[in-house]
């Protein structure tokens, strides 16, 4: 089985910018766990700007662009070392792929990453990939990793893509207004009504909302592959998302149906 899973800055660390440790350290484990088991890991990890916000000593996120750069510049080199650094601990080798809109547009680049990601899963190492924020700028950015991990799913042929973020899944109403809210479990199809679930707000420190989620499930699950949605502050929500238990939101790919 090849999962790709979604990191989001949210779940990796706090909102001062500074590293969930606990989480983080589960979430290696548990991912190294799964890794042995035989499934091929594929990481799509946010946190650049964010941790780069911690580490530099930053009040909040820059708003202009060069602020936002620099910001990813160190926050990078911070969340590639606390993976090295962890996932080293279960013996796994983690590498590193940056990549830009670009990337997917010109078919020999979009060859050639595909090529590095299977050899690198031919190598047993986990590519850990995000979007090369010190270069890109709105014309050639994919823009959040909520879309980032789906076209990276759809190009490798994953079946499974595991979005972990700081909401359970996809609520039938805007749980944060109504008490009444449920969680749904499994979606078929994703149609315009499910879309129109999909609020616009995401974390202070991350990118992506509801709605690119879902707009990501829509492009995915349309060319074949499952996505979930499940809350990264439980790392055991992997587990049976993947041992097939249910965690979340499973939006089903149209083979399965
Ligand atoms: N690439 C951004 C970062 O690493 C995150 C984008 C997102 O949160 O979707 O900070």
């Amino acid at each position: 089985m090849r999962i790709v899973i979604k990191i989001g800055t949210s779940t990796l660390a706090y909102g001062t910018g500074m590293l969930n440790i606990r989480l983080t350290e589960e979430l290696c484990k548990i991912i190294s766990d799964i890794k042995n088991s035989g499934a091929e890991i594929i990481l799509v990890s946010s946190g650049a700007i964010g941790l780069g916000v911690g580490k530099l000593g930053l009040k909040e996120k820059p708003k202009d662009i060069p602020g936002k750069q620099a910001a990813a510049a160190v926050g990078q080199c911070e969340l590639m070392a606390v993976y090295d650094k962890y996932f080293q601990e279960y013996s796994h080798t983690v590498a590193q792929v940056l990549l830009t809109a670009d990337d997917f547009n010109h078919e020999d680049r979009y060859q050639n990453f595909i090529n590095t990601i299977n050899t690198l899963l031919d190598f047993r190492a986990i590519p850990i990939i995000n979007e090369n924020d010190t270069v890109a700028t709105s014309e050639i950015k994919v823009g959040d990793n909520d879309t980032l991990s789906a076209l990276v799913a759809k190009s490798i042929n994953a079946d499974l893509l595991i979005i972990l973020s700081d909401i359970d899944g996809l609520y039938d109403k805007d749980p944060h207004k109504c008490a009444d809210a449920k969680l749904i479990p499994v979606v078929d199809k994703v149609t315009d009504d499910i879309i129109a679930l999909g609020g616009d707000e995401g974390s202070s420190l991350g990118t992506g909302g509801m709605k690119t989620k879902l707009t990501a499930a829509k492009m995915l699950t349309e060319s074949g592959t499952s996505m979930c949605i499940a809350n990264g502050s439980d790392p055991n929500n992997i587990y049976k998302i993947v041992n097939g238990e249910g965690a979340g939101t499973l939006f089903k790919s149209s083979k399965n149906i």
